[in-house]
């Protein structure tokens, strides 16, 4: 296997790839891609996780392209790999990385909900070798058999367990169905993957896989600095927030709501206080997503307001601030959510705010992260809201004894102190390993009970 100081060319990679890598500036495989690489170039299923913002992409991109350019396709007609995605806007990134690597290759499709399904059957016509797409849309493709997945020979699940959340495990069986013969590879990433439902559903999809964790999902990720503050009620939470906007440096900010009514309503009023701000949920148009999205990609807003649309895979580095106006229902989208910053290296801050409505919510993140966290307060804004129970103290919960101490014990935020020392523009260091992680580095499972889910709403076909 290949060791740290090894570069990409170590892996005895295309130099179709070798090339499109240098060609992007990346020299030194992070330790995802180290471990998980050679795991895909010798055949094995995989499951696969890691931090996010830790290069998991190309930890599957690079293998799989190689095995496509290295051998002969199983069949003329049908897909020869298929990448699952969430969302459209994770899906649409996969595709652009995918197309920047693979060059003038392959002929590459990507199929999302909400887009026009006869220009996509125009697309299938042309037989492409790689699909990227969203499970509910390719698996309506397979029910009007305008697509055939029987010379499959890759299958890989970005956010499985993200998928499986979504309510999307009877389409992800039904693809699966659809390939299910003893040539097909199959690989799953993400940064959560220990939920019970993921486990099950690897069972499914994967033939004695190998597992490739690097870190664990609740170990502090070292690049994002996390707070959290009590608030008391709309009007209050609204109130951090503006002074969070007004008093953070940061380059560009994601903000997470619980609803869509709420990212337009909270874009509306910080428009009018003039801040280039932008909403962002699943009930636009497609088209409409995808200009915002591309505007925010390009600088044009400073800030955007979304709901869990957003919370997974999208890569965006000027993203040095992430809050939580309301707590994810799941706590695995809290570890997605404040991923959107501190990527590649780059440090970050995340700051949630804590109501009495999401007290539950709070609790589990703490539970997931598996410390005691403790509130920092906003001066000038003091809130009533100290917790539902136990009983209120100032600086919020103390952990058992022997619980690892957080990264924001009882710290005070005065308004006005900007941040000293935030490393602006992050400008992807050379040699980045993806290290920092924690000793836990290689660990499987955390043990955790198994976590009960609600199944919302799809956002995405
Ligand atoms: P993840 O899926 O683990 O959240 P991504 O695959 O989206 O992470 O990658 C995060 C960022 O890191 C991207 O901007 C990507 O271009 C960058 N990156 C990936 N691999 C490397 C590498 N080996 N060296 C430097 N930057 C990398
Ligand atoms: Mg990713």
């Amino acid at each position: 296997m290949a060791q740290n100081n090894d570069t990409f060319r170590d892996f005895g990679l295309d130099t179709r790839l070798v090339r499109a890598l240098d060609h992007q500036g990346l020299e030194t495989p992070t330790e995802i891609q180290l471990k998980a690489i050679p795991v895909v170039l010798a055949g094995h299923d995989l499951l696969a996780s890691s931090k996010t913002g830790s290069g998991k992409t190309l930890a599957y991109l690079l293998p799989a392209l190689q095995r496509l350019m290295k051998s002969r396709a199983l069949s003329k007609r049908d897909p020869r790999a298929l990448i699952l995605a969430p969302t459209r806007e994770l899906a649409r990134q996969v595709y652009v990385q995918l197309r920047s690597l693979a060059g003038s290759s392959f002929n590459i499709a990507l199929l999302l909900g909400g887009e026009n399904f006869n220009d996509q059957l125009k697309s299938l016509r042309r037989q492409p070798d790689v699909i990227v797409a969203t499970p509910g849309r390719l698996a309506n493709h397979l029910d009007t058999r305008s697509l055939m997945l029987n010379g499959l020979e890759l299958l890989i699940l970005d956010e499985a367990d993200r998928m499986l959340d979504l309510g999307f495990a009877p389409q992800l069986e039904r693809i699966h169905r659809a390939a299910d013969h003893r040539r097909r590879q199959t690989l799953m990433f993400s940064a959560t993957l220990d939920h019970a439902e993921a486990n099950t559903m690897a069972a499914t999809l994967l033939k004695s896989p190998k597992r490739v964790a690097v870190g664990e999902a609740h170990a502090e990720h070292q690049d994002i600095e996390q707070r959290f503050v009590l608030g008391d009620h709309l009007d209050h939470k609204q109130a951090l927030l503006e002074h969070l906007l007004a008093n953070e440096s940061y380059q560009q900010a994601i903000i997470f709501t619980a609803t869509r009514a709420d990212t337009e309503r909270l874009a509306g009023h910080l428009q009018q206080q003039g801040l280039a701000t932008a909403a962002l949920h699943g009930d636009m148009s497609q088209a409409e997503r995808n200009r915002i999205m591309d505007a925010f990609a390009r600088g044009q807003h400073k800030v955007l307001i979304t709901t869990d649309v957003a919370s997974r895979g999208l890569d965006l580095l000027q993203v040095s601030l992430v809050i939580n106006f309301d707590m994810p229902k799941q706590p695995e989208e809290y570890v997605h959510r404040i991923g959107r910053t501190g990527r590649a290296g780059a440090s970050g801050t995340a700051v949630s705010l804590v109501g009495p409505r999401d007290w539950d919510a709070f609790k589990r993140v703490e539970k997931f992260l598996q410390r005691a966290v403790s509130f920092t307060e906003i001066e000038g804004l003091p809130g009533k809201f100290k917790g539902l129970r136990p009983p209120a103290r100032k600086h919020g919960f103390k952990g058992k004894p022997g619980d690892k101490p957080g990264t924001v014990q009882g710290k005070s935020h005065k308004p006005g102190a900007k941040k000293p020392g935030r490393k602006p523009a992050p400008k992807r260091p050379k040699g980045f390993t993806g290290q920092g992680l924690g000793p836990a580095a290689g660990a499987g499972d955390d043990g955790m009970a198994p976590l009960k889910r609600k199944k919302p709403k799809p956002e995405q076909e």
